[in-house]
């Protein structure tokens, strides 16, 4: 059965985003736009854990959370403005599970997610299960537990190297242009260097394909990244 996640948000791109990305991992999807609409649909029942933004019409996120919370104890995860201190400790007070600061990257919010199911008895949609363990050749990836080994032997990765190596196991033999590599890796509206993603490639390229003499990554001209089953 899926898990089913609701979206309190208000913002309606950021919200079809994270609709898409969610139905894309196998998760069903409730939306609302405003606080009160939000409270209603979280003590509906059909939803197994609420992703909560702060500043919404109506109800705020927090008095949501704080209405919420006298009479239910779903999974929730804030989404707070960039720096709102304050809003981080209101939010985990308030009793919220988890919360994420604006702009952030999807890959992120996803692993919160099934972390978050985890801690709170180990629910975890079909989707998470099928692709917590990934791999090729002798590289292998538990996502669950958040760690790579090359034959056996534990390779250390920065965040972004590992989701960036994530989605390349997740689409392998399909090529993965950098736009697409950027946004699921540095999030929906990262305004940095656009060659970042090169950055993270040669970074992996230097923990593992150096390292083994193997060629994991290929590079695929003018397109983008992919990783092939048999090299
Ligand atoms: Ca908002």
């Amino acid at each position: 059965m899926a898990i089913t996640v609701l979206i309190v948000e208000d913002e309606e791109k950021i919200g079809r985003f994270l609709e898409l990305e969610l139905m894309h991992e196998g998760y069903g999807v409730m939306k609302a736009a405003n606080g009160r609409e939000g409270l209603e649909k979280a003590q509906s029942g059909k939803a197994d854990l609420v992703v909560l933004d702060v500043m919404l019409p109506e109800l705020n996120g927090f008095e949501v959370l704080r209405r919420l919370r006298k009479n239910s104890d779903i999974p929730v995860i804030m989404l707070t403005a960039r720096d709102e201190v304050m809003d981080k400790v209101a939010g985990l007070d308030g009793g919220a599970d988890d919360y994420m600061t604006k702009p952030f990257a999807i890959e992120e919010l996803l692993a919160r997610i099934r972390l978050v199911l985890k801690k709170r008895g180990g629910a975890v949609s079909m989707a998470g299960q099928n692709k917590s363990q990934l791999g090729v050749g002798r590289l292998s990836m538990d996502v669950q537990r958040y760690e790579v080994s090359y034959d056996g032997k534990q390779v250390e990765l920065t965040h972004r190297e590992f989701e960036l190596l994530r989605v390349l196991l997740e689409n392998k033999n399909i090529v993965i242009s950098r736009d697409t590599l950027l946004q699921k890796v540095c999030g929906y509206d990262y305004m940095g260097e656009t060659n970042i993603i090169d950055v993270y490639v040669r970074y992996l390229r230097s923990k593992l394909d150096d390292v083994y003499q193997v060629k994991i990554i290929q590079t695929v001209r003018g397109v983008g990244y992919c990783i092939k089953d048999e090299n």
